[in-house]
């Protein structure tokens, strides 16, 4: 796997993004780092690699560079999996609020991410796809995982960027500016399966 660029004080933070396929996770990315959105189900095999620059508030002004890691296809490869979790430093769980199956499945992607990430790190749950209020289906509140909840559109953009920046202040501890100045380029990385 190809190594991270970082950011000029040298630190990268990597999250990733995990959840049932068609949650609406590359969506999600889209609107939050390119700021726009497409209905085209494009599935895509490998990891999506995205830079976020921000700086901290405050006199002490730090750069910081968070990555965010968007699996897709292949979930099934347990090894690619592992490679995927490591090293990451807080995750975001999609699901789609119009399907009861993926809201079910946040239970095993929180399990899968603790057991390979090893470290307690902050976890957020998105609820996905708000905008489509008629098709919601009903889903019991996600009080026992004790993790933040967001109900996001990234149809729409309603909570993406304050989904993701609270997660991102979570991990650094600090308030961070909200604006990339220069938006990321995506990055697309092909695995092989052995
Ligand atoms: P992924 O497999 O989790 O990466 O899901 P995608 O981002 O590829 O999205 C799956 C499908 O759901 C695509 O057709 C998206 O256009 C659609 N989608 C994603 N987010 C939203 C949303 O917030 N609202 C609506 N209406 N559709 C969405
Ligand atoms: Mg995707």
């Amino acid at each position: 796997m190809k190594s991270m660029e970082t950011s000029p004080n040298g630190k990268s933070l990597k999250v990733i993004v995990i959840g049932d396929g068609g949650a609406g996770k590359t969506s999600l990315v889209n609107r939050f780092i390119h700021r726009t959105f497409s209905s085209i189900y494009k599935t895509t095999i490998g990891v999506d690699i995205s830079p976020f620059n921000t700086v901290t508030k405050g006199p002490r002004q730090r750069a910081i560079r968070f990555v965010l890691w968007d699996m897709s296809g292949q979930t099934h490869f347990k090894r690619f999996r592992s490679r995927f979790y490591s090293g990451t430093s807080g995750a975001i769980v999609v699901y789609d609020l119009t399907n009861a199956t993926s809201f079910r499945n946040v239970q095993e992607w929180i399990k899968e991410c603790q057991e390979n990430v090893r470290k307690i790190i902050p976890i957020i749950i998105v609820g996905n796809k708000s905008d489509l209020t008629e098709l919601r289906v009903d889903t019991p509140r996600l009080l026992e995982h004790g993790f933040p909840v967001y109900y996001t559109s990234a149809k729409n953009g309603d909570e993406v960027d304050n989904s993701f920046m609270t997660l991102f202040e979570e991990i650094v501890e600090e308030p961070l500016e909200k604006g990339d100045t220069e938006p990321g380029k995506t990055t697309h990385i092909s695995y092989d399966s052995s």
